[in-house]
């Protein structure tokens, strides 16, 4: 009998981490949402359904960084973008898709409010996090969750973040241990949801919010009780030594997952062929590791489909979530002859040459899988958060010695894709420019 799918197979990211064009002068998260954006939204849809990836959870729907303040539930969004949402949703509900809505808890959203607003801020507070013990805080963040629970646009669920931009500095807040900290926010806002909107699914992500100590386990075990899946980030479980991931996932009442192997974090400023990094292997075996561990849930991030190697990458692992028993190696030509229309032998040897190219990096580089995001350019990059950022995926986890020899193989690695019968000119092309994009950046490093 083949083995069951995950029960929330998650495509996952910021509303733009999917676009075809890059925003290279905006500081990140850009929002912007367009016809492109959404052409792209639904390429991607159309890939979820043919891999049974049957959940989206869309961060910036509706805003990025700011809700407004005052709040008018009428002008939160104009005209347009509200078309444009209604248009998605449909397109996903016609694909057998639900949205999430990715939704900041306290955080996440709340600058402006936090700004305009004292009723929310204590001595001491965080710029991003409203304080937990201000009473007004709960009345602006119920206010958000009515506007995103409201009907008329359609979504599915609702995924929460409490930790990512850290919490409220005050010495109420800071004297609450962190997991009983985001605990109490999280259940709070997980019951409401549930009481208002029972047909809704509720997911949690801990970034910023370790959950690998076992002493910690009470806290998260209350999380569990009041949602539907709870997503690891990173996988810190499954790295200490020996493993606990097994014991924290059979321990929780939920489905628990991980973001989902190697998560290349989609480069919002950069030109979509500035670089080729193959990682589908990689990640299918760390989803397939994360199923064997118990884990039923991902929150498996948006890749760019404008670059060829980012596109087989995500199908590649995207494949295990809903059949786990297939190989990495058969979810990797499965992904290629879907994106190169490629069969036979060529189809042998393109699986051959993606392999040799994924390992060409990982071998050399300082990344281990399920230590947080591989980061292309930096997401937010202090000296001009405007700008298209430095390739740090070449500069910090290779050594000078390591990236001379990583472009030598790169180069011998071009060189035989030439060779090879790719029928697609565009993909040839998309592919080499990728190739010698990375070369680029090498070069300009030495
Ligand atoms: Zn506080």
């Amino acid at each position: 009998m083949p083995a069951q799918p995950f029960t929330y197979p998650v495509a996952a990211g910021w509303i733009r981490s999917l676009a075809s064009e890059p925003a290279p002068y905006e500081p990140w998260p850009v929002v912007r949402w367009d016809e492109k954006l959404l052409e792209d939204q639904i390429r991607f849809l159309d890939a979820q359904a043919e891999l049974g990836v049957i959940y989206n959870r869309v961060f910036g729907l509706f805003v990025g960084r700011d809700w407004p303040a005052p709040f008018d539930p009428k002008t939160v969004i104009d005209a347009q973008r509200e078309e444009l949402l209604l248009r998605f949703m449909d397109a996903a509900h016609q694909r057998g898709i639900k949205i999430l809505a990715g939704t900041g808890i306290y955080s996440w959203g709340f600058e402006t409010i936090i700004r305009n607003c004292p009723e929310v801020r204590s001595a001491g507070s965080n710029k991003q996090a409203m304080c937990f013990y201000q009473p007004g805080s709960w009345d602006w963040q119920r206010r958000i969750l009515d506007y995103v629970m409201d009907p008329k646009w359609g979504a599915d669920g609702i995924s929460m973040q409490s930790a990512d931009q850290g919490r409220c500095g005050c010495d109420r807040c800071q004297n609450t241990p962190r997991p009983v900290y985001h605990a109490q926010l999280l259940i709070r806002c997980a019951q409401y949801i549930r009481q208002q909107r029972p047909d809704w699914v509720i997911g949690q992500a801990s970034w910023g919010l370790n959950m690998d100590d076992p002493n910690d386990l009470p806290h998260f075990q209350r999380i569990a009780e009041a949602v539907d899946y709870m997503i690891e980030v990173p996988d810190r479980s499954a790295r200490t030594e020996p493993p606990t991931r097994k014991k924290l996932i059979s321990s929780l009442n939920c489905a628990v997952g991980s973001v989902g192997g190697v998560f290349v974090s989609p480069a919002q400023h950069w030109d979509r062929l500035r670089y080729f990094l193959p990682h589908g292997l990689r990640t299918a075996q760390a989803l397939k590791d994360l199923y064997d561990d118990g884990g039923r849930a991902s929150e498996y991030h948006y890749r760019l489909f404008a670059n060829p190697g980012d596109e087989v990458s995500w199908r590649t692992g995207a494949k295990i979530l809903s059949q786990p028993d297939t190989s990495p190696e058969a979810a990797l030509r499965l992904a290629l002859a879907k994106v190169y229309s490629v069969t036979g032998s060529t189809l042998a040897q393109l699986a051959d040459w993606y392999t040799r190219s994924e390992d060409a990096y990982f071998t050399r580089a300082a990344f281990s899988v399920g230590d947080g995001e591989l980061n292309l350019e930096p997401l937010v990059w202090q000296d001009n958060p405007s700008m298209p950022g430095p390739p740090i995926y070449l500069r910090d986890r290779l050594t000078p010695e390591a990236r001379a020899d990583y472009a030598k193989e790169l180069g011998k690695l071009k060189k035989e894709f030439t060779d090879l019968a790719i029928p697609d000119p565009e993909l040839r092309r998309r592919t080499l420019a990728g190739v010698d994009g990375t070369l680029a950046d090498i070069a300009a490093l030495a």
